[in-house]
Formats: structure tokens, sequence, C-alpha cells
């Protein structure tokens, strides 16, 4: 065995999140567990999703619409109980936190209550090359307002090597904007480069300027301990079927800070963002919940809400989210070493080396280009491995702490090299 192979194997053993694994379902690639890293992408299904789905159908097939409200799972009972284990993972109060719709829904809600431009105040910040999906809700929002995107969107150009954005860059932005700017939208992690940001600190630079700090954290929440209630942001949304587990299409979150939960701004509305007590007497005036609650639009989709459920167990189950950083600080770190020792000239890594700058991921920029990165992500998924392919030329291998081991890490680094060596 070579002393990588033993130092691996030693890393898994030691590992305290290692019984974790067995809880979810692992696809098959011929008759070997696949080596997935792609729960940037669509997490693994936690066993316990099943279970909860059943439970759903059961209700509705024995108690019909009587179902809805019976028992601590009645149906429209489910956002209220993901709230709690939700606003841990996020860390935020109970009533700042939602399970609603999905992301990009959720972003629109929250562009409709903070992007109020006035008085000059137009410009909403965002980061180059951000996801298509913001870019288009943003954009749709500027137009809805009688605005220019041409000078109303303004992105910041990244500045540093493999691609990412200091955070020099970002407040030289925000003070030039200044009193422009009515929005700095910023991931917590961005989804290409897997580049972290300090939200505390970007909120603190957008609320000097007077703008509104809101945050996409698709690819921050279940992969980064979030303090969303210290940070002082404004609003957050992300989706849960990335880092958090909860199936294809899962209902995604909404945070809105505690100030702003009682100060009626202006939103869209609908009947489950009425104050819950007097929801059923259909009176026609709207009387907003406290809370991210009172921006809830339809009738929960409980079906949807119970993977959800099952995955936020987990996260409790396993401590929360510092032992997850720990390891996935480790785990991470290690794909890291080996790729400098042994991959050097054929990956290069794109986000920043400080573990505070980034997440689980690693965007791996491949040398030679375009063809030569397609045929070793081919390779790699031929052989069992799993990662996802950005264009040009990156491929994306995010290790995920609840089921990614040591040992996975390390043969993608050997078959990187098998590769090459053909
Ligand atoms: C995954 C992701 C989305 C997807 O939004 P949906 O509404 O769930 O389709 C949007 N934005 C970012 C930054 C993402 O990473």
């Amino acid at each position: 065995m070579t002393q990588a192979r033993t130092h691996a194997l030693t890393l898994d053993a030691a590992d305290p999140l290692r019984p974790f694994r067995n809880e979810f379902l692992v696809p098959k690639h011929r008759d070997r567990e696949q080596v997935y890293f792609v729960g940037n992408s669509l997490g693994l299904q936690p066993r316990g999703a099943r279970a909860h789905v059943l439970e759903v159908l059961d209700k509705w097939a024995g108690e019909a619409v009587e179902g809805h409200f019976t028992g601590a799972t009645g149906g429209m009972n489910s956002p209220a109980l993901v709230r709690e284990p939700l606003a841990r993972l996020v860390g935020a109060l109970p009533g700042e936190v939602v399970a609603m719709n999905t992301l990009t829904v959720n972003l629109h809600l929250m562009l409709a209550s903070f992007y109020r431009p006035a008085a000059g105040r137009t410009v909403v910040l965002i980061e180059e090359g951000a996801f298509p999906s913001d870019r288009h809700a943003v954009e749709s929002q500027i137009r809805l307002h009688g605005l220019d995107p041409a000078t109303a969107l303004v992105e910041v150009q990244a500045d540093e090597p493999g691609g990412t954005i200091s955070m020099a860059a970002l407040e030289r932005a925000i003070a030039e904007h200044g009193p422009r700017l009515a929005l700095v939208l910023w991931p917590g992690v961005q989804y290409r480069t897997g580049q972290a940001f300090d939200l505390a600190e970007i909120t603190r630079l957008a609320h000097a300027q007077g703008a509104v700090a809101g945050f996409d954290l698709a690819h921050a929440v279940g992969n980064l301990p979030l303090a969303l209630h210290d940070s002082g942001a404004d609003f957050a949304v992300w989706c849960h079927y990335k880092y958090v587990n909860a199936g294809p299409g899962a209902v995604a979150g909404c945070f809105v800070h505690e100030r702003h939960g009682r100060s009626g701004l202006p939103r869209m509305a609908g009947w489950w963002g009425h104050d819950a007590a007097p929801r059923f007497r259909m009176a026609p005036e709207f009387v907003p919940a406290a809370g991210a609650e009172g921006w809830q639009l339809p009738t929960p989709p409980v079906l949807a809400l119970a993977p959800l459920r099952a995955s936020l167990e987990q996260f409790d189950r396993a401590g929360g989210m510092a032992g997850l950083r720990a390891k996935s600080e480790k785990i991470t770190g290690f794909l890291d070493a080996l790729i400098r020792q042994r991959l050097a000239g054929t990956l290069e890594i794109i986000p920043p080396a400080e573990p505070a700058r980034r997440g689980a991921q690693l965007s791996l920029r491949v040398a030679g280009g375009r063809e030569r990165g397609r045929e070793l992500f081919d390779y790699l998924r031929d052989t069992g491995i799993l990662g996802d392919w950005r264009e040009p030329d990156v491929i994306r291998i995010a290790p995920a702490p609840l089921y990614n081991r040591y040992a996975d890490v390390l043969r993608f680094v050997e078959e990187v090299e098998h590769w090459r060596g053909v």
C-alpha cells in the first residue's frame, strides 16, 4: 500500500462523521459505489427521505383533507417543522427564516421588497459571472422599474489571478457607486470559482453607503457555518438541493432580518403570508405574518417539504455546521495538497488557498484547454468518479463532509495521474 493510501485510510478511520456515509444512497458505477463529488449540484439522497415522503402520502391516503391539521406532522404544519432546524443551519432567529418556493422565486420576492430604486439610488452591484438566474432576476426587476440594466446593473470584475474577486475590489466598487447604490447582491460562495465571502463585512460596507445587503447562499448553506442574524444582512435566499441534500426541486429557503420582520415593507402577497391566526377568516385585507413567513404566497408544498425535514434532521444529528466545516476544511485541504504535490501542471486550483476564502469545492482548470478538459472529465466519469463540468475548461470537485471519504479524494488524484500517463 502506498504511503498516501495509508494516510487516507487513517484519516477516514479517525473521521467522527464517518457513520453518516451509510445514511446516504450512493449511486453505483458498474458494481462499485460511485465517487460522488457533485454534492454542490445535487446532494445525495438521505435514507430518511423516503420514509418522510411516504408518511405524507399515507396521511393523504388515510385522512385526506383532515390530515392537513392533525398530528405534529399535519401537512400545513410542515413549514413550522423545518423552521427551527433551518434557523440553526443558517445562524438566524426562527422568525427570520422560512422554507418556501424555489431560489429564483424567493429572489424575486426579496427584490420586490428590497430593491426600491428612488432618488437616484438605482444601482445593483453583483459579481462578474453571476449565476444566470440571479442575473435574469435582477435585470428583469430593474426593467420593471422602468430603468435600464446597462446603467443600473454593475458587475464587479474579477481582479485576482484565478478569476476571483478581492475584498479590496468589492470595497472600491461599493465606494465608487456610493450614493447611487441601492443594493449589493452577493454570493456566500461563488458557484463557478468556489470563492467564499465575508457576509458581515460586505453588509457593513453596503450599509455604510446606505445600500441594502442581500445574499444568494445557494453554494454556502450546508457548506459553511453561517451567522445570518449577526451578519446584519437584510435578506438572503438559497436552495436546498445542493449541500443540504433535500432532493431535486427541493423547497428553498429565505431569510429576512428581524428588523424588517414587522416593518410592513411592501411585498408581493399571498394568503399564506397572512397572519396565521385569522387566515381562515378569509377576510379581504392582508395582514402580514411577522417575520419571514409574511412573504409566503401559496399553500405549502407538503410533499416537497418532506425530504427537507429528513435532511435537516441529519444536520442536527451531525452536531451542526461546526463539525462539518472542520472535516470539510480538512478533506478539501487534503485534495488541495495532493493536487499541488502530484498534479501541478495538469490542474490549476482556482479558489484562494486560504481556507477562510473558500468552501468545500475546488474548481480546477485543466491545462491544455477545453478538449483536454473534456477528455479528463469523460475519463473520470467512465471510471466512476463524478465531478461536474463548467465551460470552457473547468472541473468542479466538491468533497461533501457528510458522505465523501479521504479515500475518494485519493482515488480522484490517482485516476488523474493515470489519465495523464496514458
Ligand atoms: C443553484 C443556483 C441557482 C438555482 O436557482 P433555482 O431557482 O433553484 O433554479 C440560482 N443561483 C445560484 C447562485 C445557484 O447556485
